[in-house]
């Protein structure tokens, strides 16, 4: 479907043009007709689906088109994560830069400046303000937030704003805001929570399904069963055997990232860290850094497994296992963007079997099997439901084939 046919205001057609959209996405194809028709909107989409402007183009037709008081919120997003916060707020500044609506985005971790530029324009009144809940939150409670005016309420990955133990400060934030407003939902997976949150804030919505539980067909992926001790090694040599240019690597804990980045620096390897632990210029310097190439391998806990879009990584690394079916979907889901190809590695642990085996029961496929180099020792069985003792699988005689087991 092209963009003409949602018949949107030239100043916007111009700014899809110039972000060189030729093609609505499905989720857009979907969601846009009902949120310009003034719907409320439950959308599972994942990042990477074209989400953001599914929400952001409309909402700037509307504002555009709609009379509406510019000195007031006209539309808050309200999203899990500064990172996020950013990244829309960029998409929102190419998108109305023919339109001249202003944005502002509030999030936590900022300095002193950053704090009174927010004050000013949520007291002074910004069109769309896109926002993480606690600064937002700590904001109203200020008393200055112009929330009267506000007609539009987007919750961006709201999945991953409960799992994140923010559902307190949105429903603050919701008791604030007009009854009378339409409200858009998007969420990656749609847990009972999900469905109770949307039960609480939308009227009759249309319901929009564009999960994609399954990974790219674009990415290559492996999956090593290795003892702990062997995964930093295997890391190493997987990233010293094929040339990849920017690698992000997932680790379940910060002091995994710490230990990682550690020994990866320690053996010459350009890497870098982020997690929450890093201040907030910190982790933006060394997003910076990644994203513009100029860092090639960057390790990162979950916080970066969703929304955050750089369109050039080349390899996932699993160094943990992922949660779930989904998560690992997301994560693998950074590589192979846009029209690149892709690879992903998961590395398994003894204990992480099982988790991996209902990974691959989501997923309907089994991921093929990667060859742990013989220099690393004995390599445990494959048995996710019964043998949890870790033996090795490694033949005597030599290689062992790495088929299912
Ligand atoms: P999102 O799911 O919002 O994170 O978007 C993923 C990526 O797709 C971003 O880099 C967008 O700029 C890009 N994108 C969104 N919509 C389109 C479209 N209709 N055509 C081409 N690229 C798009």
């Amino acid at each position: 479907m092209n963009f003409t046919q949602f018949g949107f205001d030239d100043r916007l057609m111009e700014a899809i043009d110039a972000a060189g959209y030729e093609k609505a996405t499905p989720v857009q194809e979907q969601v846009i007709p009902h949120i310009l028709a003034d719907k409320d909107i439950i959308a599972s989409a994942q990042t990477g689906t074209g989400k953001t402007a599914a929400f952001l183009l409309p909402l700037i037709h509307k504002l555009l088109t709609n009379k509406h008081d510019p000195h007031t919120i006209n539309a808050l997003v309200i999203v899990p994560t500064r990172e996020l916060a950013i990244q829309i707020a960029q998409h929102l500044e190419g998108f109305s830069y023919f339109a001249g609506i202003s944005s502002i985005a509030v999030f936590g971790g900022g300095d002193g400046n950053a704090f009174v530029q927010e004050k000013k324009a949520l007291s002074l009144g910004a069109e769309i303000v896109v926002c993480t809940p606690g600064k937002m939150m700590a904001h109203i409670k200020m008393g200055y937030v112009k929330l009267g005016g506000l007609k539009y309420l987007v919750l961006d990955e709201a999945d991953r704003m409960l799992d994140m133990g923010f559902f307190d400060d949105i429903m603050f934030i919701i008791k604030h805001l007009p009854a009378q407003r339409q409200n858009l939902l998007f969420s990656a997976t749609m847990p009972p929570k999900i469905r109770e949150l949307a039960r609480k804030i939308l009227h009759h919505p249309v319901e929009v399904n564009i999960s994609i539980s399954k990974p790219n067909e674009k990415i290559i992926q492996q999956a090593f069963m290795v003892f702990d001790t062997q995964k930093i090694p295997l890391v190493q040599f997987l990233l010293k055997t094929k040339k990849f240019n920017s690698v992000l690597i997932f680790c379940s804990s910060k002091l995994s990232v710490k230990q990682l980045t550690r020994d990866l620096k320690r053996n010459k390897v350009d890497a870098d860290e982020i997690h929450s632990d890093l201040e907030q210029d910190k982790r933006e310097e060394v997003l910076s850094n990644f994203r513009s190439g100029r860092l090639p391998v960057l390790i990162a806990t979950d916080i970066l497994s969703r929304g955050i879009d750089i369109d050039s990584i080349d390899l996932v690394i699993n160094f943990d296992a992922p949660h779930d079916g989904e998560d690992y979907v997301h994560r693998i889901g950074r590589t192979a963007r846009a029209a690149a190809d892709g690879t992903a590695y998961t590395l398994i642990s003894p204990k992480e079997q099982r988790k991996f085996a209902a990974i691959e029961k989501l997923i309907g496929k089994p991921v093929p099997r990667g060859e742990v180099p013989e220099f690393l020792g004995p390599v445990p069985e494959y048995n996710p439901i019964g043998n949890r003792t870790g033996q090795s699988n490694r033949k005597k005689s030599g290689r062992q084939s790495k088929g299912r087991s």
